[in-house]
């Protein structure tokens, strides 16, 4: 782990003019730790594999010294091909675009030297080949849509110099490894590259060994933590809907950001809660990509006061001042915990995360907080106090937690890779 000491503004670390004009502007008045530990050694053209808790400003790392180098070498030519020299991966479609707009953000007083591209499914591709033509600085792909792109001509990946994983571990773990394999395959042996996520679990540490090149290792564990506040209440199990109105009532939270396991229980927990009188979006992979953006933005603007969502929205985004989140399902792995629950409390904001949990959700629940080196007293609600006898078979700790759908006993034979792609699909 790195012990480099940290210099305290955005200057000291060798950032160009115009960059350092446009944080000042943000009002971004010191660099967070994160980007102190890391933005120095990527400029120098290190490998670097960076843990860092979600909202401690991992764009801002890997954006400001990837505009500026290929603003340097921007000088020198201006020949782009359908090539691209920056290429950001990352697991969904809104962190996709919410990466570019971050970029295209930082790059205001580069003078459009820097052309930026997000590409993701779900949307016509043909815009995006107009926008790949005569080819791209920076590019901000989703796997599959990159994949498609490339089969057309529309780009090529041989003169990427620099590859960053955004959210590293569902980059490197089950479900993207084929279509990463592949993207791996087209690209040089000889480039920079830069993984970052909240979370390394020890089975993608081995892998990024082979991605990297004598890397830079920074592990910050930001203060920010101490500001979200981790609760947990047990209820008796069918009454969570009703818990969940009762404190959705008595907090007026100005917003809040609702967890469920798949796409269906989205619209039935949204029923239920307007049964209460409570109005409630819900957002999922079974949306169109318009009204997935326009919930989103709807979310972010503050016109949405109740959110329920897949895990995918759990990773990476960035919805300023969110209050809390709510695991109404808890979810599937302790690492998704960590990405959920850092919805909240992002940037030193003050957040709340809590978990609703039933006598099934027990033995998960030890496990989440076991990984993730954490240990919740347990709270009840008056009103909701969980039943004294409890079913024997929830007690005894090998009762598994709900299993995603399709992956039941006559699925057993599939592969791991398979069975995860089933459960991304209930996303
Ligand atoms: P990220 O972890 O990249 O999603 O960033 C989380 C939030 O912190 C975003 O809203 C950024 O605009 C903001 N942010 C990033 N770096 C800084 C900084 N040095 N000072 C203030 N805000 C920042």
């Amino acid at each position: 782990m790195s012990t480099i000491t940290t210099p305290a503004n955005f200057t000291e670390l060798g950032l160009i003019s115009p960059l350092l004009e446009r944080l000042t502007q943000m009002e971004y008045q010191q660099p967070t730790p994160i980007q102190a530990q890391a933005i120095p050694s990527v400029l120098a053209g290190r490998d670097l594999i960076a843990g860092a808790n979600t909202g401690s400003g991992k764009t801002a790392t890997f954006a400001l010294p990837l505009l500026q180098q290929i603003f340097e070498q921007e000088k020198k030519s201006s020949d782009k091909g359908n090539f691209v020299s920056g290429l950001i991966l990352v697991p969904t479609r809104e962190l996709a675009k919410q990466v570019a707009d971050s970029i295209k953000s930082y790059a205001t007083h580069l003078n459009g030297a820097v052309k930026t591209v997000a590409v993701f499914g779900g949307v016509s591709i043909n815009t995006q080949m107009l926008a790949l033509r005569g080819g791209t600085d920076i590019l901000v792909a989703t796997p599959g849509r990159l994949l498609d792109l490339i089969s057309s001509n529309a780009i090529k990946l041989d003169r990427v110099e620099t590859l960053i994983l955004d959210e590293a571990d569902r980059m490197l773990s089950l479900g993207f490894t084929e279509e990463l394999a592949e993207l791996l395959a087209l690209m040089p042996q000889k480039k920079q590259t830069l993984l970052f996520s909240a979370t390394f679990p020890e089975q993608v540490q081995a892998l990024t060994q082979e991605l990297l090149n004598d890397p830079v290792e920074i592990q910050v564990q930001s203060a920010d933590t101490s500001t979200l506040v981790q609760r947990v209440f047990t209820v008796n199990k069918g009454q969570k809907t009703a818990l969940l109105a009762q404190m959705i009532k008595q907090h007026q939270w100005r917003q809040a950001l609702i967890f469920v396991n798949a796409k269906k229980s989205c619209n039935h927990l949204a029923d239920k809660l307007s049964k209460r009188g409570i109005t409630a979006e819900v957002f999922h992979g079974d949306k169109g990509q318009g009204a997935r953006n326009r919930v989103l933005d709807a979310f972010k603007a503050g016109e949405i006061e109740v959110l329920i969502a897949t895990d995918i929205a759990a990773r990476g985004l960035d919805i300023e001042k969110l209050p809390v989140v709510i695991n109404f399902d808890l979810p599937r792995s302790p690492s998704d915990y960590m990405h959920r629950i850092g919805r909240s409390g992002r940037a030193g904001e003050v957040g709340l995360a809590l978990s609703l949990i039933d006598h099934e959700d027990y033995h998960h629940f030890k496990i989440i907080e076991k990984k993730n080196k954490i240990r919740l007293e347990r709270e009840e609600v008056e009103g909701f106090e969980v039943a004294e006898v409890i079913p024997d078979a929830y007690l005894d700790a090998g009762k598994p937690m709900a299993k995603p759908e399709g992956s039941g006993k006559k699925h057993r034979k599939k592969s791991v890779s398979q069975q995860t792609d089933i459960w991304l699909k209930n996303l």
